[in-house]
């Protein structure tokens, strides 16, 4: 039965991929023989044993379950470390290449602004290039910092009573200073919004990433809405764009350090993939839940939710 189904896949399999049979029967065989005549003999033993003493074959069963879940699940979590792996290279080459771009504008803009015969629109356009490229580089190196702060239990929060309205109309004003012409940032805070538990400076910091991303990532610009409210026992806030949106079997993945989308569906929009790591990292820190609504073509939203002071 082994013999001729597997002869019998490999022909299917061949035909269908249009290869040369005799090397991928040979290949087929070479990959499954092994765990087959484990199996066999296993089965054979257990079959033996049963005509001898059916409880003892019973007994046997539990502890070859246990192992083969156990091989099952060693098996996935050295899956995960190679995927993990593979993105971490992925990530060096990446970060070289963000690195390089804010650094050449710099360059650039630098060496222009030593001529000594510039206008003053150009003169302010670079003085613009250099400010917003170098906080380009000031968040990316604080990203590679945070994530490896999480990584290794360093990423202490102080938590404390904080107005979570003043705190996002102060982070969403900061953010209309380096607005693109093609975007519009509007700040929408229900009625009582109580004091939330959180750590006022790493709240700014998810806000700041969510903003960042919904800008970066609605490369035709729209309306980014920045919402505070309150939500029974938490304070709910969200980031919401109208840009390139995120297909749904990526939700789940997204959060995920290193994790990036195909840069394909993103239009070649920048990123290190460790902005949403540590938004997620950070709010758990702080005992509370984030998610994303999204649909690829119509928009994203971030939303997360934090304790209110008082619970
Ligand atoms: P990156 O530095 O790549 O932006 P993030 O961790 O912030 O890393 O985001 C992970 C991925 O999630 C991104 O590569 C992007 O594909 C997707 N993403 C995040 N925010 C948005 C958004 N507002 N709109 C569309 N896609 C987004």
């Amino acid at each position: 039965f082994y013999l001729v189904d597997i002869l019998l896949l490999a022909g299917v399999i061949a035909l269908a991929r249009r290869e040369p049979y005799r090397p991928s029967a040979r290949a087929y065989l070479v990959s499954t023989f092994p765990p087959f005549l484990i199996m066999a003999s296993l089965t054979s033993t257990l079959v033996l044993l049963w005509d001898q003493t059916p409880f003892a074959t019973i007994v046997l069963v539990g502890p070859l379950l246990v192992i083969a879940f156990y091989q099952r699940w060693l098996h996935g979590a050295f899956e995960r470390l190679r995927e993990f792996d593979r993105l971490k290279d992925e990530f060096i080459a990446v970060l070289s290449h963000e690195l390089r771009t804010p650094l050449t504008s710099v360059y650039g803009a630098s060496l222009t602004l030593q001529q000594k015969q510039l206008d003053e629109p150009t003169r302010e356009s670079l003085l613009g290039i250099v400010t917003t490229e170098s906080a380009r580089l000031a968040r990316l190196f604080d990203d590679a910092l945070w994530a490896n702060r999480l990584d290794t239990g360093r990423g202490e929060t102080v938590i404390v009573p904080t107005d979570a309205e003043a705190l996002t109309s102060e982070v969403v004003e900061a953010a209309r200073t380096r607005l693109p012409e093609e975007l519009t940032l509007e700040l929408e805070v229900e009625a009582g919004v109580p004091l939330v538990a959180a750590d006022p400076d790493r709240l700014r910091q998810i806000l700041v990433n969510l903003i960042e991303n919904a800008k970066k990532y609605s490369p035709d610009g729209g309306v980014v809405r920045v919402g505070v409210g309150p939500a029974g026992r938490y304070v709910r806030f969200l980031v919401a764009d109208e840009g390139l949106g995120i297909p749904e079997s990526e939700h789940g993945r997204i959060f995920e350090k290193f994790y990036r989308t195909d840069p394909n569906m993103t239009r070649g929009v920048g990123g290190t993939g460790l902005g949403l790591y540590i938004c997620r990292e950070l709010v758990r820190r702080m005992e509370g839940r984030i998610w994303v609504n999204s649909e690829e073509g119509r928009g994203s939203t971030f939303v997360f939710e934090l304790p209110t002071a008082r619970s």
